[in-house]
Protein backbone atom coordinates (compact mmCIF):
# COMPACT_ATOMS: atom_id res chain seq x y z
CA UNK A 1 0.00 0.00 0.00
CA UNK A 2 1.32 3.00 -1.44
CA UNK A 3 1.95 5.89 0.98
CA UNK A 4 1.75 9.82 -0.10
CA UNK A 5 4.10 12.83 0.95
CA UNK A 6 2.25 16.48 0.36
CA UNK A 7 4.88 18.94 0.88
CA UNK A 8 8.63 17.95 -0.13
CA UNK A 9 9.92 20.53 2.43
CA UNK A 10 12.09 20.14 5.74
CA UNK A 11 9.51 17.39 7.48
CA UNK A 12 7.97 15.87 4.56
CA UNK A 13 11.29 15.55 2.70
CA UNK A 14 12.48 13.86 5.83
CA UNK A 15 10.05 11.36 6.23
CA UNK A 16 9.82 10.97 2.61
CA UNK A 17 13.31 9.69 2.05
CA UNK A 18 12.96 7.77 4.87
CA UNK A 19 10.27 5.88 4.04
CA UNK A 20 11.55 5.17 0.31
CA UNK A 21 15.18 3.72 1.82
CA UNK A 22 13.05 1.76 3.83
CA UNK A 23 11.63 -0.04 0.95
CA UNK A 24 7.78 2.00 1.54
CA UNK A 25 6.20 3.01 -1.90
CA UNK A 26 5.73 6.83 -1.74
CA UNK A 27 5.03 9.46 -3.91
CA UNK A 28 5.49 12.91 -3.34
CA UNK A 29 2.81 15.47 -4.57
CA UNK A 30 3.98 18.48 -5.01
CA UNK A 31 2.73 21.95 -5.49
CA UNK A 32 1.65 22.28 -9.41
CA UNK A 33 3.53 21.13 -12.88
CA UNK A 34 6.21 23.38 -12.57
CA UNK A 35 7.71 22.38 -9.04
CA UNK A 36 6.97 18.84 -10.34
CA UNK A 37 9.30 20.08 -13.06
CA UNK A 38 11.79 21.55 -11.13
CA UNK A 39 11.95 18.64 -8.71
CA UNK A 40 12.55 15.92 -11.54
CA UNK A 41 15.03 18.36 -13.45
CA UNK A 42 17.17 18.07 -9.86
CA UNK A 43 16.79 13.97 -9.93
CA UNK A 44 15.36 13.79 -6.82
CA UNK A 45 15.48 14.62 -3.14
CA UNK A 46 18.47 14.89 -1.39
CA UNK A 47 19.00 14.25 2.19
CA UNK A 48 21.78 14.91 4.41
CA UNK A 49 22.33 13.57 7.66
CA UNK A 50 25.50 14.23 9.55
CA UNK A 51 28.19 14.23 7.05
CA UNK A 52 26.21 12.27 4.02
CA UNK A 53 24.28 13.26 1.40
CA UNK A 54 22.31 10.99 -0.25
CA UNK A 55 20.01 11.21 -3.45
CA UNK A 56 16.77 9.29 -3.41
CA UNK A 57 14.62 9.47 -6.74
CA UNK A 58 11.32 9.07 -5.52
CA UNK A 59 8.09 9.01 -7.35
CA UNK A 60 6.44 12.48 -7.31
CA UNK A 61 3.36 13.85 -9.28
CA UNK A 62 1.20 16.81 -9.25
CA UNK A 63 -2.29 17.18 -6.93
CA UNK A 64 -4.47 16.45 -9.81
CA UNK A 65 -2.83 13.27 -10.73
CA UNK A 66 -5.35 10.45 -11.05
CA UNK A 67 -3.98 7.19 -8.85
CA UNK A 68 -5.85 7.01 -5.56
CA UNK A 69 -4.43 7.79 -2.07
CA UNK A 70 -4.92 5.54 1.07
CA UNK A 71 -2.29 7.07 3.67
CA UNK A 72 -1.28 10.73 3.07
CA UNK A 73 1.46 12.70 5.37
CA UNK A 74 0.21 15.94 4.81
CA UNK A 75 3.55 18.29 5.48
CA UNK A 76 2.81 21.70 4.54
CA UNK A 77 2.58 24.55 7.25
CA UNK A 78 -0.15 24.86 9.18
CA UNK A 79 -1.49 27.96 7.13
CA UNK A 80 -1.27 25.89 3.79
CA UNK A 81 -3.09 23.11 5.06
CA UNK A 82 -6.78 23.57 4.51
CA UNK A 83 -5.98 24.16 0.53
CA UNK A 84 -3.49 21.41 0.15
CA UNK A 85 -5.94 18.41 1.44
CA UNK A 86 -8.88 20.41 -0.84
CA UNK A 87 -6.56 19.84 -3.95
CA UNK A 88 -6.82 16.17 -3.26
CA UNK A 89 -9.75 15.57 -1.35
CA UNK A 90 -11.52 13.67 -4.62
CA UNK A 91 -8.52 11.61 -4.81
CA UNK A 92 -8.67 9.88 -1.00
CA UNK A 93 -9.94 6.48 -0.59
CA UNK A 94 -13.28 6.02 1.78
CA UNK A 95 -11.39 4.72 4.24
CA UNK A 96 -7.87 7.38 3.78
CA UNK A 97 -5.66 8.04 7.04
CA UNK A 98 -4.02 11.65 6.85
CA UNK A 99 -1.08 11.81 9.44
CA UNK A 100 -0.94 16.00 9.80
CA UNK A 101 2.65 16.88 10.52
CA UNK A 102 1.75 20.27 11.20
CA UNK A 103 2.49 22.16 14.56
CA UNK A 104 0.02 24.48 16.63
CA UNK A 105 -3.57 23.86 16.67
CA UNK A 106 -6.29 24.92 14.53
CA UNK A 107 -5.51 23.44 11.09
CA UNK A 108 -6.25 20.04 12.12
CA UNK A 109 -9.65 20.79 12.61
CA UNK A 110 -9.65 22.39 9.19
CA UNK A 111 -8.50 19.93 7.48
CA UNK A 112 -10.86 17.20 9.24
CA UNK A 113 -13.38 19.18 8.23
CA UNK A 114 -12.85 19.36 4.41
CA UNK A 115 -12.32 15.07 4.72
CA UNK A 116 -14.84 14.09 7.00
CA UNK A 117 -14.60 10.37 6.20
CA UNK A 118 -10.97 10.17 6.58
CA UNK A 119 -9.26 9.17 9.56
CA UNK A 120 -7.23 12.15 10.48
CA UNK A 121 -4.40 11.30 12.82
CA UNK A 122 -2.50 14.37 14.44
CA UNK A 123 1.58 14.65 15.59
CA UNK A 124 3.42 16.29 17.71
CA UNK A 125 6.99 15.77 16.85
CA UNK A 126 10.53 17.42 18.49
CA UNK A 127 12.38 16.31 15.05
CA UNK A 128 13.99 19.03 13.67
CA UNK A 129 15.05 19.45 9.64
CA UNK A 130 15.23 22.42 7.15
CA UNK A 131 15.59 22.97 3.71
CA UNK A 132 19.53 23.52 2.80
CA UNK A 133 17.95 24.43 -0.82
CA UNK A 134 15.03 23.11 -2.50
CA UNK A 135 14.53 19.52 -2.40
CA UNK A 136 17.19 19.42 -0.41
CA UNK A 137 17.19 18.91 3.33
CA UNK A 138 18.74 18.31 6.20
CA UNK A 139 18.02 16.49 9.34
CA UNK A 140 19.08 18.54 12.23
CA UNK A 141 18.55 16.21 15.25
CA UNK A 142 16.78 13.67 16.07
CA UNK A 143 13.51 13.87 18.12
CA UNK A 144 9.87 11.87 18.76
CA UNK A 145 7.01 11.70 17.01
CA UNK A 146 3.97 11.56 19.15
CA UNK A 147 0.78 10.48 16.85
CA UNK A 148 -3.64 9.96 18.07
CA UNK A 149 -6.60 10.10 17.00
CA UNK A 150 -8.35 13.74 18.60
CA UNK A 151 -10.94 11.43 20.57
CA UNK A 152 -8.42 8.89 21.60
CA UNK A 153 -11.01 6.16 20.63
CA UNK A 154 -9.21 4.34 18.42
CA UNK A 155 -6.80 1.58 19.01
CA UNK A 156 -3.03 2.65 17.19
CA UNK A 157 -2.81 1.57 13.35
CA UNK A 158 -1.06 -1.02 12.53
CA UNK A 159 1.97 0.63 10.24
CA UNK A 160 3.24 2.79 13.37
CA UNK A 161 5.63 -0.73 14.33
CA UNK A 162 6.62 -1.01 10.69
CA UNK A 163 8.04 2.83 10.83
CA UNK A 164 9.53 2.64 13.89
CA UNK A 165 11.25 -0.15 12.39
CA UNK A 166 12.44 1.74 9.48
CA UNK A 167 14.19 4.55 12.11
CA UNK A 168 11.04 6.68 13.16
CA UNK A 169 10.73 7.15 16.64
CA UNK A 170 7.04 7.39 16.88
CA UNK A 171 5.06 6.87 19.74
CA UNK A 172 1.19 6.45 20.08
CA UNK A 173 -0.98 8.69 22.42
CA UNK A 174 -4.54 8.48 23.90
CA UNK A 175 -4.52 12.24 24.47
CA UNK A 176 -2.89 14.01 21.51
CA UNK A 177 -4.36 17.16 21.80
CA UNK A 178 -2.75 17.57 25.63
CA UNK A 179 0.29 17.05 24.10
CA UNK A 180 -0.17 19.57 21.40
CA UNK A 181 -1.83 22.37 23.33
CA UNK A 182 1.69 21.60 25.86
CA UNK A 183 4.16 21.98 22.58
CA UNK A 184 1.61 25.19 21.40
CA UNK A 185 1.91 26.70 25.12
CA UNK A 186 5.97 26.14 25.09
CA UNK A 187 6.25 27.73 21.98
CA UNK A 188 3.82 30.74 22.48
CA UNK A 189 6.58 30.73 25.46
CA UNK A 190 9.62 31.11 23.32
CA UNK A 191 9.15 31.74 19.78
CA UNK A 192 7.24 35.68 20.13
CA UNK A 193 10.22 36.58 22.71
CA UNK A 194 12.69 35.21 20.48
CA UNK A 195 10.85 37.63 17.26
CA UNK A 196 10.67 40.50 19.30
CA UNK A 197 14.30 40.38 21.56
CA UNK A 198 15.83 39.20 17.67
CA UNK A 199 17.72 36.18 20.06
CA UNK A 200 18.18 32.66 19.92
CA UNK A 201 16.80 30.73 22.65
CA UNK A 202 19.21 30.58 25.00
CA UNK A 203 19.03 34.79 25.57
CA UNK A 204 15.78 34.46 27.10
CA UNK A 205 17.45 33.50 29.94
CA UNK A 206 18.05 37.29 30.57
CA UNK A 207 14.15 37.81 30.21
CA UNK A 208 13.34 35.31 32.78
CA UNK A 209 10.57 37.52 34.07
CA UNK A 210 9.02 37.62 30.89
CA UNK A 211 8.73 34.31 30.14
CA UNK A 212 7.35 33.31 33.87
CA UNK A 213 4.92 35.70 33.92
CA UNK A 214 4.00 34.08 30.38
CA UNK A 215 4.20 30.74 31.48
CA UNK A 216 1.90 31.37 34.49
CA UNK A 217 -1.06 33.06 32.06
CA UNK A 218 -0.44 30.18 29.79
CA UNK A 219 -0.68 27.32 32.75
CA UNK A 220 -3.91 28.75 34.09
CA UNK A 221 -5.64 28.84 30.38
CA UNK A 222 -4.53 24.77 29.96
CA UNK A 223 -6.05 25.03 33.61
CA UNK A 224 -9.37 26.40 32.39
CA UNK A 225 -9.49 24.25 29.36
CA UNK A 226 -9.44 21.23 31.65
CA UNK A 227 -6.00 20.31 30.64
CA UNK A 228 -4.52 20.32 34.37
CA UNK A 229 -2.03 17.76 33.56
CA UNK A 230 -0.50 20.00 30.40
CA UNK A 231 0.01 22.59 32.84
CA UNK A 232 2.11 21.28 35.06
CA UNK A 233 5.35 22.14 35.77
CA UNK A 234 5.20 24.67 31.96
CA UNK A 235 7.57 26.93 33.18
CA UNK A 236 9.97 24.48 34.18
CA UNK A 237 10.14 22.98 31.11
CA UNK A 238 9.85 26.10 29.35
CA UNK A 239 13.23 26.95 31.03
CA UNK A 240 14.78 23.36 30.02
CA UNK A 241 13.81 23.74 26.72
CA UNK A 242 15.24 27.40 26.56
CA UNK A 243 18.45 25.48 28.05
CA UNK A 244 18.61 22.73 25.84
CA UNK A 245 17.90 24.81 22.66
CA UNK A 246 20.67 27.49 23.85
CA UNK A 247 22.21 27.79 20.72
CA UNK A 248 18.77 27.34 18.15
CA UNK A 249 17.01 29.96 16.45
CA UNK A 250 13.21 29.64 16.93
CA UNK A 251 11.13 28.68 13.89
CA UNK A 252 9.33 31.83 14.26
CA UNK A 253 12.52 33.43 14.27
CA UNK A 254 13.86 32.13 11.60
CA UNK A 255 10.56 32.86 9.48
CA UNK A 256 10.99 35.99 9.89
CA UNK A 257 14.61 36.72 9.06
CA UNK A 258 13.87 34.65 5.56
CA UNK A 259 10.60 37.19 5.52
CA UNK A 260 8.23 34.53 5.39
CA UNK A 261 4.78 34.10 6.70
CA UNK A 262 4.72 32.57 10.81
CA UNK A 263 2.34 30.39 12.06
CA UNK A 264 1.26 32.75 14.57
CA UNK A 265 -2.40 32.09 14.10
CA UNK A 266 -2.00 28.53 15.01
CA UNK A 267 0.11 29.80 18.02
CA UNK A 268 -0.90 32.56 20.00
CA UNK A 269 -3.93 33.38 17.10
CA UNK A 270 -5.60 29.93 18.49
CA UNK A 271 -5.06 30.43 22.01
CA UNK A 272 -6.65 34.17 22.97
CA UNK A 273 -9.39 33.25 20.96
CA UNK A 274 -10.11 30.34 23.76
CA UNK A 275 -9.02 32.41 26.54
CA UNK A 276 -11.52 35.22 25.76
CA UNK A 277 -13.97 32.63 25.56
CA UNK A 278 -13.29 30.83 28.81
CA UNK A 279 -13.32 34.73 30.12
CA UNK A 280 -9.95 34.25 31.76
CA UNK A 281 -7.86 37.29 31.13
CA UNK A 282 -4.20 36.96 29.73
CA UNK A 283 -2.79 40.88 29.58
CA UNK A 284 0.82 39.31 29.25
CA UNK A 285 -0.03 37.13 26.43
CA UNK A 286 -2.85 39.47 24.97
CA UNK A 287 0.40 42.22 24.72
CA UNK A 288 2.67 39.70 23.05
CA UNK A 289 0.32 38.81 20.54
CA UNK A 290 -0.04 43.06 19.54
CA UNK A 291 4.11 43.44 19.91
CA UNK A 292 4.84 40.83 17.89
CA UNK A 293 1.60 41.68 15.01
CA UNK A 294 3.44 45.06 15.04
CA UNK A 295 6.84 43.55 14.38
CA UNK A 296 5.27 41.20 11.70
CA UNK A 297 3.73 44.42 9.90
CA UNK A 298 7.55 46.51 10.27
CA UNK A 299 8.63 44.11 8.70
CA UNK A 300 5.63 43.61 5.85
CA UNK A 301 5.09 40.13 6.70
CA UNK A 302 1.64 38.91 7.04
CA UNK A 303 0.43 39.61 10.71
CA UNK A 304 -1.80 35.90 10.74
P1 LIG B 1 8.56 23.73 4.87
O1 LIG B 1 9.98 23.33 4.90
O2 LIG B 1 8.20 25.13 4.52
O3 LIG B 1 7.83 22.75 3.86
C1 LIG B 1 6.47 22.90 3.55
C2 LIG B 1 6.27 22.28 2.17
O4 LIG B 1 4.89 22.24 1.88
C3 LIG B 1 6.93 23.09 1.04
O5 LIG B 1 7.74 22.22 0.29
C4 LIG B 1 5.76 23.60 0.23
O6 LIG B 1 5.98 23.66 -1.15
C5 LIG B 1 4.75 22.50 0.49
N1 LIG B 1 3.38 22.91 0.17
C6 LIG B 1 2.66 23.95 0.63
N2 LIG B 1 1.44 23.97 0.09
C7 LIG B 1 1.39 22.90 -0.75
C8 LIG B 1 0.38 22.39 -1.61
N3 LIG B 1 -0.82 22.96 -1.70
N4 LIG B 1 0.66 21.28 -2.34
C9 LIG B 1 1.88 20.69 -2.26
N5 LIG B 1 2.87 21.12 -1.45
C10 LIG B 1 2.62 22.23 -0.70
O7 LIG B 1 7.84 23.43 6.26
P2 LIG B 1 8.29 22.40 7.40
O8 LIG B 1 9.38 23.03 8.20
O9 LIG B 1 8.49 21.05 6.83
O10 LIG B 1 7.00 22.44 8.32
C11 LIG B 1 5.83 21.68 8.07
C12 LIG B 1 5.04 21.64 9.38
O11 LIG B 1 5.80 20.88 10.32
C13 LIG B 1 4.85 23.03 10.01
O12 LIG B 1 3.60 23.14 10.61
C14 LIG B 1 5.96 23.08 11.06
O13 LIG B 1 5.67 23.95 12.16
C15 LIG B 1 6.00 21.64 11.52
N6 LIG B 1 7.29 21.27 12.12
C16 LIG B 1 8.44 21.45 11.44
C17 LIG B 1 9.64 21.08 12.03
C18 LIG B 1 10.96 21.24 11.31
O14 LIG B 1 12.01 20.96 11.92
N7 LIG B 1 11.02 21.64 10.07
C19 LIG B 1 9.66 20.55 13.33
C20 LIG B 1 8.44 20.38 13.99
C21 LIG B 1 7.25 20.75 13.38
P3 LIG B 1 6.93 24.76 -1.84
O15 LIG B 1 8.32 24.24 -1.66
O16 LIG B 1 6.49 24.70 -3.26
O17 LIG B 1 6.67 26.04 -1.16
Amino acid sequence: MSWHVLGAGSLGGLWAARLFRGGEPVRLILRDRPRLAQYRAGGGLRLTEGDTTSLYPLPAEAPEAGNPIRRLILACKSYDAEEAIASVAARLEPDAEILLLQNGLGSQDAVAARVPRARCLRASTTEGAFRETDFHVVAAGAGQTWIGDQLGTQAAPPWLETLCALGFTLRWTDDIDARLWRKLAINCAINPLTVLHRCRNGELRQHAAEVADLCSELAALLEAMGLAPAAQGLQQEVEAVIAATANNRSSMLQDVERGQRTEVSYLLGHALPIAQRLRLPVPQLEALHQRLRARLEERGLPVD
